[in-house]
Protein backbone atom coordinates (compact mmCIF):
# COMPACT_ATOMS: atom_id res chain seq x y z
CA UNK A 1 0.00 0.00 0.00
CA UNK A 2 2.65 2.29 0.94
CA UNK A 3 4.83 1.55 -2.45
CA UNK A 4 2.06 2.44 -4.21
CA UNK A 5 1.05 5.59 -2.37
CA UNK A 6 4.71 6.79 -2.89
CA UNK A 7 4.51 6.13 -6.46
CA UNK A 8 1.46 7.78 -7.43
CA UNK A 9 2.43 11.03 -4.99
CA UNK A 10 5.64 11.05 -7.02
CA UNK A 11 4.01 11.41 -10.23
CA UNK A 12 2.20 14.17 -8.91
CA UNK A 13 -1.32 12.17 -8.13
CA UNK A 14 -3.31 13.37 -5.66
CA UNK A 15 -4.88 10.88 -3.00
CA UNK A 16 -8.21 10.95 -1.81
CA UNK A 17 -9.02 8.01 1.02
CA UNK A 18 -12.14 6.56 2.02
CA UNK A 19 -11.99 4.56 5.19
CA UNK A 20 -14.91 1.79 5.60
CA UNK A 21 -15.69 -1.10 7.43
CA UNK A 22 -17.79 -2.62 4.28
CA UNK A 23 -20.96 -3.98 3.39
CA UNK A 24 -21.54 -1.00 0.93
CA UNK A 25 -24.46 0.88 0.85
CA UNK A 26 -25.35 4.18 -1.47
CA UNK A 27 -23.74 5.78 1.73
CA UNK A 28 -20.31 5.00 1.40
CA UNK A 29 -20.58 4.64 -2.86
CA UNK A 30 -21.09 8.75 -2.58
CA UNK A 31 -18.48 9.05 -0.15
CA UNK A 32 -16.10 7.14 -2.77
CA UNK A 33 -17.93 9.56 -5.68
CA UNK A 34 -17.08 12.33 -3.50
CA UNK A 35 -13.41 11.57 -2.88
CA UNK A 36 -13.14 10.60 -7.13
CA UNK A 37 -14.39 14.07 -7.61
CA UNK A 38 -11.73 15.69 -5.44
CA UNK A 39 -8.70 13.15 -5.95
CA UNK A 40 -6.76 11.88 -8.80
CA UNK A 41 -6.29 8.67 -7.49
CA UNK A 42 -8.77 7.06 -4.17
CA UNK A 43 -8.21 4.62 -2.11
CA UNK A 44 -10.52 2.76 -0.21
CA UNK A 45 -9.82 0.99 2.92
CA UNK A 46 -12.26 -1.73 4.32
CA UNK A 47 -11.15 -2.70 7.72
CA UNK A 48 -13.61 -3.93 10.45
CA UNK A 49 -11.53 -2.92 13.18
CA UNK A 50 -11.56 -5.14 16.30
CA UNK A 51 -10.27 -2.72 18.54
CA UNK A 52 -13.13 -0.02 18.20
CA UNK A 53 -15.76 -2.91 19.11
CA UNK A 54 -16.49 -3.03 23.29
CA UNK A 55 -17.23 -6.52 24.77
CA UNK A 56 -20.47 -7.34 23.71
CA UNK A 57 -20.57 -5.65 20.25
CA UNK A 58 -21.28 -7.23 17.04
CA UNK A 59 -17.61 -7.54 15.75
CA UNK A 60 -18.29 -11.02 15.31
CA UNK A 61 -21.35 -10.83 13.05
CA UNK A 62 -20.88 -7.15 11.69
CA UNK A 63 -21.90 -8.28 7.98
CA UNK A 64 -19.72 -8.67 4.93
CA UNK A 65 -20.17 -9.04 1.72
CA UNK A 66 -16.44 -8.50 -0.01
CA UNK A 67 -16.90 -9.60 -3.10
CA UNK A 68 -19.33 -7.54 -3.86
CA UNK A 69 -17.73 -4.38 -2.36
CA UNK A 70 -14.69 -4.93 -4.41
CA UNK A 71 -17.19 -4.82 -7.44
CA UNK A 72 -18.97 -1.58 -6.12
CA UNK A 73 -16.03 0.39 -5.27
CA UNK A 74 -14.13 -0.07 -8.35
CA UNK A 75 -17.83 1.17 -9.86
CA UNK A 76 -17.79 4.39 -7.92
CA UNK A 77 -13.92 5.21 -8.98
CA UNK A 78 -11.82 3.48 -6.29
CA UNK A 79 -8.37 2.51 -7.64
CA UNK A 80 -7.18 0.24 -4.45
CA UNK A 81 -9.32 -1.35 -2.17
CA UNK A 82 -7.48 -1.45 0.47
CA UNK A 83 -8.81 -4.88 3.42
CA UNK A 84 -5.73 -5.52 5.53
CA UNK A 85 -6.17 -8.20 7.79
CA UNK A 86 -6.06 -7.52 11.84
CA UNK A 87 -3.01 -9.59 12.19
CA UNK A 88 -0.99 -6.93 9.81
CA UNK A 89 -2.66 -4.02 11.40
CA UNK A 90 -1.94 -5.00 15.01
CA UNK A 91 1.00 -7.37 14.59
CA UNK A 92 1.91 -8.97 18.01
CA UNK A 93 4.14 -6.01 20.52
CA UNK A 94 1.61 -3.12 18.88
CA UNK A 95 1.24 -0.92 22.28
CA UNK A 96 0.67 2.72 20.51
CA UNK A 97 -2.58 4.29 20.12
CA UNK A 98 -4.00 7.89 19.69
CA UNK A 99 -6.22 9.36 22.02
CA UNK A 100 -8.07 12.52 21.57
CA UNK A 101 -9.37 13.92 24.89
CA UNK A 102 -12.82 15.53 26.01
CA UNK A 103 -13.91 15.21 22.37
CA UNK A 104 -14.48 11.26 23.17
CA UNK A 105 -15.80 11.07 26.29
CA UNK A 106 -19.66 12.43 25.78
CA UNK A 107 -21.89 10.92 23.31
CA UNK A 108 -20.94 8.00 21.43
CA UNK A 109 -17.69 7.79 23.92
CA UNK A 110 -19.68 7.78 26.47
CA UNK A 111 -22.08 4.41 25.64
CA UNK A 112 -18.89 2.89 23.88
CA UNK A 113 -16.13 3.01 25.99
CA UNK A 114 -12.44 3.18 23.95
CA UNK A 115 -14.28 2.90 20.83
CA UNK A 116 -12.94 6.51 19.68
CA UNK A 117 -9.25 5.27 20.38
CA UNK A 118 -9.81 2.28 18.25
CA UNK A 119 -11.02 4.75 15.45
CA UNK A 120 -8.23 7.59 16.37
CA UNK A 121 -5.88 4.63 16.26
CA UNK A 122 -6.62 2.72 13.11
CA UNK A 123 -7.54 5.92 10.99
CA UNK A 124 -3.32 7.00 11.96
CA UNK A 125 -2.06 3.68 11.06
CA UNK A 126 -4.00 3.91 7.87
CA UNK A 127 -3.41 7.69 7.26
CA UNK A 128 0.45 6.14 7.79
CA UNK A 129 -0.24 3.41 5.11
CA UNK A 130 -2.32 5.39 2.31
CA UNK A 131 -0.62 8.82 2.96
CA UNK A 132 -3.49 10.60 1.86
CA UNK A 133 -3.80 14.23 0.86
CA UNK A 134 -7.66 14.22 1.77
CA UNK A 135 -9.91 11.88 3.54
CA UNK A 136 -13.75 11.63 3.49
CA UNK A 137 -15.80 10.60 6.27
CA UNK A 138 -19.57 10.97 6.76
CA UNK A 139 -21.58 12.92 8.56
CA UNK A 140 -23.23 10.15 10.07
CA UNK A 141 -20.82 9.47 12.37
CA UNK A 142 -20.76 13.16 13.41
CA UNK A 143 -18.40 12.91 16.57
CA UNK A 144 -15.83 10.83 14.61
CA UNK A 145 -15.93 13.89 12.01
CA UNK A 146 -15.39 15.97 14.72
CA UNK A 147 -12.67 13.41 16.42
CA UNK A 148 -10.83 12.99 13.27
CA UNK A 149 -10.51 16.92 12.17
CA UNK A 150 -9.18 17.32 15.80
CA UNK A 151 -6.90 14.46 15.48
CA UNK A 152 -5.74 15.72 12.61
CA UNK A 153 -5.16 19.60 13.32
CA UNK A 154 -3.61 18.19 16.67
CA UNK A 155 -0.62 15.99 15.28
CA UNK A 156 -0.08 18.33 12.06
CA UNK A 157 -1.10 15.38 10.06
CA UNK A 158 -2.12 17.99 7.18
CA UNK A 159 -4.57 16.02 5.40
CA UNK A 160 -7.68 17.88 4.70
CA UNK A 161 -10.80 15.80 6.31
CA UNK A 162 -13.78 16.22 4.22
CA UNK A 163 -17.39 15.47 5.34
CA UNK A 164 -20.19 14.12 3.51
CA UNK A 165 -23.39 14.87 4.20
CA UNK A 166 -25.59 11.93 5.78
CA UNK A 167 -27.04 9.79 2.62
CA UNK A 168 -30.53 8.07 3.54
CA UNK A 169 -33.17 5.90 2.74
CA UNK A 170 -36.08 7.20 0.57
CA UNK A 171 -38.40 7.29 3.56
CA UNK A 172 -35.62 9.00 5.83
CA UNK A 173 -33.37 6.49 7.57
CA UNK A 174 -30.15 7.22 7.53
CA UNK A 175 -28.08 4.61 5.16
CA UNK A 176 -26.46 2.19 7.60
CA UNK A 177 -24.55 -1.73 7.62
CA UNK A 178 -26.68 -2.29 10.62
CA UNK A 179 -29.90 -1.80 9.47
CA UNK A 180 -29.23 -4.94 7.96
CA UNK A 181 -29.96 -6.39 11.57
CA UNK A 182 -33.78 -5.55 11.52
CA UNK A 183 -36.49 -7.18 11.28
CA UNK A 184 -39.31 -5.79 9.20
CA UNK A 185 -41.01 -4.15 12.38
CA UNK A 186 -37.84 -3.22 13.31
CA UNK A 187 -37.29 -1.28 10.31
CA UNK A 188 -40.78 0.35 10.99
CA UNK A 189 -39.02 1.63 14.36
CA UNK A 190 -35.97 3.15 13.11
CA UNK A 191 -37.91 5.79 11.64
CA UNK A 192 -38.06 7.36 14.79
CA UNK A 193 -34.16 8.58 14.38
CA UNK A 194 -34.87 10.69 11.29
CA UNK A 195 -38.80 11.83 12.85
CA UNK A 196 -37.30 13.01 16.27
CA UNK A 197 -34.97 15.04 14.12
CA UNK A 198 -37.74 16.41 11.80
CA UNK A 199 -39.82 17.29 15.00
CA UNK A 200 -37.11 18.98 16.55
CA UNK A 201 -36.81 21.45 13.58
CA UNK A 202 -40.33 22.15 12.90
CA UNK A 203 -40.59 22.91 17.23
CA UNK A 204 -37.40 25.21 16.62
CA UNK A 205 -38.79 27.21 14.06
CA UNK A 206 -42.20 27.58 15.44
CA UNK A 207 -39.82 29.06 18.51
CA UNK A 208 -39.05 26.85 20.72
CA UNK A 209 -34.85 27.12 21.94
CA UNK A 210 -35.22 25.26 25.62
CA UNK A 211 -32.69 21.91 24.58
CA UNK A 212 -34.49 20.12 27.31
CA UNK A 213 -38.16 20.58 26.45
CA UNK A 214 -37.16 19.53 22.74
CA UNK A 215 -35.16 16.67 24.25
CA UNK A 216 -38.39 15.73 26.04
CA UNK A 217 -40.56 15.73 23.01
CA UNK A 218 -38.09 13.77 20.77
CA UNK A 219 -38.04 11.26 23.70
CA UNK A 220 -41.48 11.31 24.09
CA UNK A 221 -42.16 10.16 19.89
CA UNK A 222 -38.91 7.54 19.85
CA UNK A 223 -40.39 5.73 22.70
CA UNK A 224 -43.43 5.77 21.41
CA UNK A 225 -42.44 3.56 18.22
CA UNK A 226 -42.15 -0.03 19.48
CA UNK A 227 -39.00 -1.38 20.87
CA UNK A 228 -37.16 1.85 20.55
CA UNK A 229 -35.24 2.83 24.04
CA UNK A 230 -32.57 6.15 24.02
CA UNK A 231 -29.35 5.74 24.37
CA UNK A 232 -29.01 9.58 24.35
CA UNK A 233 -30.40 12.84 22.57
CA UNK A 234 -28.27 15.43 23.14
CA UNK A 235 -27.95 18.70 21.68
CA UNK A 236 -24.78 20.33 21.42
CA UNK A 237 -22.08 22.28 19.58
CA UNK A 238 -21.37 21.20 16.23
CA UNK A 239 -17.11 21.45 17.26
CA UNK A 240 -16.72 21.36 20.68
CA UNK A 241 -19.55 18.34 21.30
CA UNK A 242 -20.71 20.33 24.68
CA UNK A 243 -24.37 20.38 25.71
CA UNK A 244 -26.08 23.18 25.00
CA UNK A 245 -29.19 24.88 27.02
CA UNK A 246 -30.41 26.90 24.64
CA UNK A 247 -30.50 25.89 20.25
CA UNK A 248 -28.65 28.37 18.45
CA UNK A 249 -27.21 28.05 14.53
CA UNK A 250 -23.96 25.92 15.87
CA UNK A 251 -26.59 23.09 17.46
CA UNK A 252 -26.65 19.80 16.69
CA UNK A 253 -28.90 17.11 17.32
CA UNK A 254 -27.33 13.91 18.21
CA UNK A 255 -29.37 10.93 18.90
CA UNK A 256 -28.57 7.20 19.80
CA UNK A 257 -31.44 4.56 19.79
CA UNK A 258 -31.50 1.12 20.46
CA UNK A 259 -33.80 -0.83 18.83
CA UNK A 260 -34.97 -4.28 20.07
CA UNK A 261 -31.51 -5.32 22.03
CA UNK A 262 -29.02 -5.51 19.64
CA UNK A 263 -29.28 -3.04 17.05
CA UNK A 264 -27.80 0.32 18.27
CA UNK A 265 -28.80 3.30 15.26
CA UNK A 266 -27.15 7.03 15.15
CA UNK A 267 -28.22 10.28 13.35
CA UNK A 268 -27.84 13.54 14.00
CA UNK A 269 -28.36 17.19 11.95
CA UNK A 270 -28.72 20.42 12.49
CA UNK A 271 -31.53 21.90 14.35
CA UNK A 272 -31.80 25.13 12.97
CA UNK A 273 -30.35 26.50 9.50
CA UNK A 274 -27.05 26.93 10.09
CA UNK A 275 -24.78 30.48 9.89
CA UNK A 276 -21.57 28.69 8.93
CA UNK A 277 -21.40 24.77 8.54
CA UNK A 278 -18.59 23.00 10.07
CA UNK A 279 -20.27 19.54 8.86
CA UNK A 280 -20.66 20.83 4.98
CA UNK A 281 -24.82 19.41 5.73
CA UNK A 282 -26.80 19.62 2.72
CA UNK A 283 -29.80 17.97 5.23
CA UNK A 284 -31.78 21.01 5.12
CA UNK A 285 -32.99 21.78 8.58
CA UNK A 286 -35.95 24.43 8.64
P1 LIG B 1 -18.59 2.38 8.23
O1 LIG B 1 -18.33 1.38 7.17
O2 LIG B 1 -19.96 2.28 8.83
O3 LIG B 1 -17.49 2.51 9.23
O4 LIG B 1 -18.63 3.80 7.49
C1 LIG B 1 -17.58 4.21 6.67
C2 LIG B 1 -17.76 5.67 6.34
O5 LIG B 1 -19.01 5.84 5.69
C3 LIG B 1 -17.80 6.56 7.59
O6 LIG B 1 -17.12 7.78 7.31
C4 LIG B 1 -19.28 6.79 7.78
O7 LIG B 1 -19.57 8.00 8.43
C5 LIG B 1 -19.76 6.83 6.35
N1 LIG B 1 -21.19 6.53 6.26
C6 LIG B 1 -21.84 5.43 6.70
N2 LIG B 1 -23.16 5.55 6.50
C7 LIG B 1 -23.36 6.76 5.92
C8 LIG B 1 -24.51 7.48 5.47
N3 LIG B 1 -25.72 6.99 5.57
N4 LIG B 1 -24.32 8.70 4.94
C9 LIG B 1 -23.08 9.23 4.83
N5 LIG B 1 -21.96 8.61 5.23
C10 LIG B 1 -22.09 7.39 5.77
Amino acid sequence: MEAWSRLESGKGKTIGLVPTMGFFHEGHLSLMRMAKGLADRVVVSLFVNPTQFGPGEDLATYPTSFAQDQESAAANGAAILFAPTAEAMYPPGSRTTVVVSGLTDTLCGASRPGHFTGVTTVVSKLFHLVRPDLAVFGQKDFQQLAVIRRMCLDLNMGIEIIGHPIVREADGLAMSSRNSYLTGSQRESALCLSRALKLARQLAAGGERSASRLADACRGLITSYPEATVDYISFVHQATLKDVSTVDRNTVLALAVKIGDKVRLIDNGYVRRPVSSYLESSDEPC
